[in-house]
């Protein structure tokens, strides 16, 4: 596997130790679980998150009864894919549509980390649901920003909201929005300002734009470089200005792996989306499953 290549390497490591066995045992696994332990922190995966990770697998592995057939190595393979998809949630988590009225779709999240290209990407998704898109441009301290929603707004065929840079955030979503229920718009996407780092400013804004809006969902987009980094943000915005999910960006990268594996333990909350890549196409579901299955290679 390309993606977290590293990690899948250290992993391999631990099964590689097992070949030839006939049981798993306290003492045989020892060694191939500091491995697994080592690979987890070397792909900056947050250390509580490892240790509950490790205890767990260990406990597992030990009491397992041999399957018919299945040789001790490929157990101890199961036994963390199962515990990896749990780690990142179990069940893919779908984005929630408003039963009645536009879902409000509110994102957050630093500078850089490819919010803007969420919006657009987000917007052609839903589109190819069949669901009606308006992106509002609410990042009012980068004019750069505001032109850059237009142009990838022209480019996937959604009209872009964006009074300009004189409205506060929290007048411009409203207004979005009642632009959004005047077309019957199925689904309002409100980009919100990035900052190089969380700010008072920036969560006081963003609380106010949530009032305006009762968003159905409040995503922060993270990036994956970031790797554990991005579970502590996502617990601060979450605990800061209450979120529904993460949007995971940049996955194509060589990020090693920690943010996709601390997310949703660390925070509690779920990556729902994930991006990999800068095409407009580049944005999918967080498939917990298919994305053991990569790391596992
Ligand atoms: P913002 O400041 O958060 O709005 O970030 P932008 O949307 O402007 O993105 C910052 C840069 O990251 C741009 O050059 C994007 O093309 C790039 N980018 C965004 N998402 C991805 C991704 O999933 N993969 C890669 N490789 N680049 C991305």
């Amino acid at each position: 596997a390309e993606m977290f290549g590293q990690l899948t390497g250290g992993l391999e490591a631990a099964w590689s130790k097992l070949r030839g066995v006939d049981v798993l045992t306290k003492e045989n696994i020892a060694e191939p679980m500091r491995d697994i332990r080592r690979a987890l922190l070397e792909a900056d995966v947050s250390l509580p998150v490892v240790r509950r990770f490790v205890q767990s697998v260990s406990d597992q592995a030990v009491g397992v009864d041999l399957i018919k057939g299945v040789k001790p190595d490929q157990q101890l393979v199961k036994i963390v894919h199962d515990e990896l998809v749990g780690l990142m949630g179990g069940d893919v988590s779908d984005l929630v549509f408003a039963k009645t009225g536009p879902t409000v779709i509110l994102l957050a999240g630093l500078q850089g980390v490819g919010k803007t290209t969420v919006c657009a990407k987000l917007a052609f998704y839903l589109k190819k649901l069949g669901k009606s898109c308006m992106l509002v441009a609410g990042d009012v301290y980068r004019p750069a920003a505001i032109d850059q929603l237009k142009i990838l707004g022209e480019q996937v065929g959604v009209p872009v909201y964006a009074p300009g840079s004189e409205l506060k955030p929290a007048q411009i979503a409203k207004q979005g929005l009642e632009e959004a229920k005047k077309t019957m718009t199925d689904v309002v996407i409100v980009d919100t300002a990035g900052r190089l780092q969380i700010d008072k400013g920036m969560m006081d804004e963003l609380k106010e734009t949530k009032k305006v809006l009762n968003p159905t969902e409040v995503l922060l987009v993270v990036d994956a470089m970031t790797g554990q980094e991005a579970a502590a943000l996502v617990t601060t915005f979450n605990l800061e200005i209450g979120i529904t999910g993460a949007i995971l960006t940049k996955l194509d990268g060589d990020s090693r792996g920690g943010a996709a594996l601390s997310i949703k333990e660390v925070s509690g909350k779920p990556i729902k989306l994930v991006g990999r890549g800068e095409r407009m196409e580049d944005l999918e579901p967080f498939y917990p499953d298919r994305m053991a299955g990569r790391i596992l290679g």
